[in-house]
Formats: C-alpha cells, sequence, structure tokens
C-alpha cells in the first residue's frame, strides 16, 4: 500500500499525478483510506493556506465555466498557479458533475500552472464539501497560489462554498426588471464580490445598467458589495474583477475569517457525524417507523422521538464507538 510519505513528497514537489492521487485519497470514505488521509493533511496543513481561496457561484448558464476558463488563463499568464475545484453534491443524481466535462474548459486543462479537479461524488452536500475541503489544503501544499471553488447556484451549497473560501464571487446577469428579484436574497449576502457576467456586445449596456441599478439597490440595504461587470468570453473587466478579489482580500481579516471557518466547519462535522450514527442506530425500526407515518398510525412527532430513542438506547456510555 502507498505510505503518507509517498504522496506527502508527491504533493510537496507538485507532482500533478500525485496530487490527483492525495485527492483520491481524501474523497474515499474508506476507513483505511480515512486514516491515511487525515495522517497525509496533518503532514501538509502546515504547508497549506497560503493560496487566495476564491467562491464562483451563480446560476446554469450564467457563465461560471467561461470565467473560470479565462480568468484562470489570465492568471497563470501572470505567473500564478491555478487550482479548480468544485462543489456539486448532484453530480451523483445526474451523472455528470460540472467540471466533469473536460471541454468545459479546454484551454485550462491544458495549462501546465492549472490544476483542474471535478467536483467528488461523495453523495451528500457534508461529504462532498469535506472532500473538496481537504482538496483544498492538498492543492495549496502541492503549490497552487490560487484556488478557485466553483459552485452550482442551487441549494446550500453555496453557503458551504462561502464558509471554505475568501472570497465569494457571485456571478448574475442583466435582466429586465427588478435586478434583486433575480438573485435569492441568502446568496446576495454571502457575496463579496458581485459581477453582472456577459456584457459584451449588444448586452454591454444593458450589463452596465444592471450593475448601476444593483449597486443602488444594495446600497440601501447598506451593503457596499462591489458590483461590476465583466464578460468571461471577451475578457472585457477581467483585470479589474481580479484587482476587486484582491482588494477584498486586503480589506478583510482573512486570518479571523478562517479561524472562524474552522469553528463553523467543526459543528458541520459534528451534525453530520451526528446524524450518520442516528440513522445508523435507527436503522433497525427505520422502516416500520416510516410505514406507520405512511398510513398514519404514527404522528411524525412521536415517529421521531421513537428514532431519537434507539439512537439514545443504543448509545455508549462515552458517546462513541
Ligand atoms: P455555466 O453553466 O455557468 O458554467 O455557464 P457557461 O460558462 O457554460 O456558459 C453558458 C453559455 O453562455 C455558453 O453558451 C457560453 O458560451 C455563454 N457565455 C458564457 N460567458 C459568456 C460571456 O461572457 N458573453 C457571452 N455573450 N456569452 C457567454
Amino acid at each position: 500500500m502507498t505510505s503518507t510519505e509517498d504522496y506527502l513528497a508527491g504533493v510537496l514537489a507538485g507532482d500533478r499525478r500525485w496530487t490527483a492521487r492525495a485527492i483520491t485519497l481524501v474523497e474515499s470514505t474508506r476507513p483505511d483510506h480515512r486514516e491515511l488521509a487525515q495522517r497525509l493533511l496533518v503532514e501538509l496543513t502546515p504547508h497549506a493556506g497560503k493560496a487566495r481561496r476564491v467562491g464562483i457561484s451563480g446560476v446554469p448558464g450564467a457563465g461560471k465555466s467561461t470565467i473560470i476558463e479565462s480568468l484562470g488563463t489570465y492568471l497563470t499568464e501572470r505567473d500564478h498557479r491555478v487550482a479548480v475545484l468544485a462543489v456539486d453534491p448532484s453530480s451523483r443524481r445526474s451523472g455528470g458533475s460540472i467540471l466533469g466535462d473536460k471541454t468545459r474548459m479546454a484551454r485550462l486543462s491544458a495549462d501546465p500552472r492549472a490544476f483542474i479537479r471535478p467536483s467528488p461524488t461523495a453523495g451528500t452536500l457534508g461529504g462532498v464539501a469535506r472532500a473538496t475541503r481537504e482538496a483544498m489544503v492538498i492543492v495549496e501544499a502541492a503549490g497552487y497560489d490560487v484556488v478557485l471553488v466553483e459552485t452550482v447556484g442551487v441549494g446550500q451549497s453555496e453557503t458551504a462554498v462561502a464558509d471554505m473560501v475568501d472570497t465569494f464571487l457571485l456571478l448574475t446577469l442583466a435582466r429586465t426588471g427588478d435586478q434583486l428579484q433575480g438573485i435569492k436574497k441568502g446568496v446576495l449576502e454571502l457575496a463579496d464580490v458581485i459581477a453582472v457576467n456577459k456584457a459584451d456586445g449588444e448586452h454591454e449596456m444593458a450589463a452596465r445598467r444592471a450593475a448601476r441599478e444593483l449597486s443602488g439597490a444594495l446600497r440601501l440595504l447598506r451593503s457596499h458589495t462591489p458590483v461590476l461587470t465583466c464578460s468571461g468570453l471577451t475578457g472585457t473587466g477581467l483585470g479589474e474583477l481580479w484587482a476587486q478579489i484582491v482588494r477584498h482580500q486586503e480589506e478583510t481579516d482573512l486570518a479571523a475569517r478562517r479561524r472562524r471557518q474552522q469553528v463553523e466547519w467543526t459543528w458541520s462535522l459534528a451534525r453530520d457525524r451526528l446524524l450518520a450514527r442516528l440513522e445508523e442506530r435507527a436503522a433497525p425500526i427505520t422502516e416500520e417507523v416510516e410505514r406507520q407515518v405512511l398510513d398514519g398510525t404514527l404522528t411524525p412527532s412521536l415517529a421521531a422521538d421513537r428514532l431519537l430513542a434507539a439512537f439514545a438506547g443504543n448509545a455508549s456510555p462515552e458517546g462513541n464507538e
């Protein structure tokens, strides 16, 4: 079996194959892999943490992969090493994950200064987020100084990504009517920088107007989130976009933000593990309880009590197995 030292040496040397293998290791849920992965992460952590971590979100079609391709190339041309990760818990069901299709970022995929990794398909959001966080440690230790984390604009995955990056970028499009209505309120609160994308050709004026309106609306909400325009297709505005991301990081106490994220993450792990144990210990009665709720002989509240009783009844006194 491959040892921690093999992975460690390979990743620290910046070797792509070892970096990819180490990520495969942290994505695995097999207990022996988990143990090896944790040992590796402990060794790698002192070498990680030096990258700019940027989350990129937006509804499907907003232009995320196009902007990652062009912004990524803009950065590698300026001597950065760019890693692209993704959080897409739906990739299991849809069969094809975001970033899974290499043709989406053909140029960046072939760029020796870039490293692209599709979303893990670990299933639950918690599992996918864990694997992506650990992959971030690996790519940082491998020397990538910019980490872009793409997320689909649905569900809780945006919060999960905002909780692991220094700057959360929301890509949006010019729409007619109320700009704010097109964007989910919760996502607006997560955004550190907003870019109205596809500001090119005939859309350019509309994009500029949309950015002005959005910026004005945000000021009314006492938000100072910068709004700018860009085009992933032509590259217009990418320099300003990157400058804005860097500015945000310079104006933020990043060390404090990352420490808070660690605390949040601890709770998130605790909740996930608690839930996993509940499901495991309640498994023998789950089918029966669900059937009774389905046919109306048990109320959901009493059913929940029974699941929890099964959990508590089987718990060892120390609370661990
Ligand atoms: P994603 O689903 O958010 O990753 O969006 P894609 O990057 O796949 O882009 C969706 C569609 O919009 C594709 O047909 C792109 O060619 C187009 N597109 C992406 N960025 C731009 C842009 O900056 N300008 C224009 N005009 N079209 C764009």
